[in-house]
């Protein structure tokens, strides 16, 4: 083990105390060690696995530094956390992933720069600050093609789609004024993604691509394997171990793809554990939440070649009442968020089906 390794009994942080970050303190815990969640909402599903939470603002600066000096390294389970509070933490811990990628995954226009700067192809897309550079980039892009908004976009929340030009008045209006893209509509034959990882030392490991269906913008099934040709499966894993290199990158992130006739585009990326990589419990002998975490502590990472096919299954609102026929099926892994209350369209659980 590298000597920057932290040692079971150390403490991890973690920004967000959603879903993600409950199934991170499992894993933690799993390896020895302790985490505290940072997070503003008195109702975090992570509380409940945790060592330690910390309930406060983004914007409070003493509770922020109290929660750096209690911890060793801070990693984050969502990415639009103010930069403010990560200038303040990062004098302090060590951050991981690094705060670059956040700069890149907060705003689709820096997002899609970079990632076309390191030479991998996105969907046509154009800046869009007004009605006027909203004809333009019409006009450059064509229709159909999707508006969404540059920040604070997700599970296809801040997109309007455009038909015709007729439909890009009340698209500009839905964005409610903030700066927004334009992206020229992909007809892709499948959604797919990686759930890739770099350990501190550089090592790249990346999980089987799964395949993707989403449901009213949100992930509703995650299987594997993709029906891929084997030199797609090949350019899916180069494309995310280039942006991982390319970043510097230490800990988990999904990428995903679209898949189309000329090949894979990046759709986007998020540097973090990943919906569409739940799977990976039940597929693999090291999952995407013990990955992250031994590569966060500095750890080598983790055999996470694929035992089984496995189909993952979002579990929204009342779908959670389904929960006892899941539990009388074979070969079904159940992982509830121990949240009280069942929204529609809420992420309440997931089900791991070995198929
Ligand atoms: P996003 O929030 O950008 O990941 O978009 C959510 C979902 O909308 C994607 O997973 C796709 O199913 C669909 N989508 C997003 N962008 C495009 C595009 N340019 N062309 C076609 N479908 C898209």
């Amino acid at each position: 083990m590298a000597d920057m390794s932290l040692q079971p009994g150390a403490v991890i942080g973690i920004l967000g105390g959603g879903q993600l970050g409950r199934m991170l303190s499992v894993a933690a815990a799993r390896l020895g060690f302790r985490c505290h969640i940072y997070e503003p909402s008195p109702q975090a599903p992570a509380a409940d696995t945790a060592h330690r939470v910390t309930t406060a603002p983004y914007d409070d600066a003493l509770a922020l530094q109290a929660f750096a000096e209690s911890v060793d390294v801070i990693t984050y389970e969502f990415e639009n956390i103010p930069s403010a509070a990560l200038d303040l933490l990062e004098q302090m811990r060590p951050i991981r992933p690094g705060r670059r990628v956040l700069e890149i995954s907060q705003d689709r226009v820096i997002e899609k720069s970079f990632l076309n700067d390191i030479g991998l192809a996105t969907a046509p897309w154009a800046k869009v600050t007004d009605a006027a550079s909203l004809d333009s980039a019409v006009a450059q892009i064509g229709t159909p093609a999707i508006l969404k908004t540059t920040r604070l976009g997700y599970d296809g929340k801040g997109q309007a789609r455009i038909m015709s030009a007729n439909d890009a008045a009340p698209a500009l209006t839905a964005m409610a004024g903030a700066e927004a893209v334009l992206e020229g509509f992909v007809n892709f034959s499948a959604e797919i993604s990686v759930i890739a990882a770099r350990g501190a030392d550089g090592q790249v490991a990346c999980f089987d691509p799964g395949e993707n269906i989403h449901e009213n913008g949100i992930l509703h099934t995650t299987t594997v394997p993709a029906k891929l040709s084997e030199s797609l499966r090949t350019d899916a894993i180069l494309i995310a171990a280039r942006i991982l290199n390319a970043l510097d990158y230490v800990g988990v992130m999904g990428v995903e793809l679209f898949v189309t006739p000329d090949g894979l585009l990046v759709n986007e990326i998020a540097p973090r554990v990943h919906n569409s990589g739940h799977w990976t419990q039940a597929g693999c002998t090291v999952d995407q939440f013990e990955q992250h975490i031994r590569a966060v502590a500095g750890w080598p990472l983790g055999d996470g070649s694929r035992y089984a096919n496995v189909e993952m299954l979002n579990l929204l609102g009342d779908d959670v009442l389904r929960v006892p026929g899941f539990a009388a099926e074979p070969k079904t892994q159940i992982h509830l968020y121990g949240k009280a209350e069942a929204k529609p369209g809420r992420k309440m659980g997931h089900i791991n089906r070995i198929i």
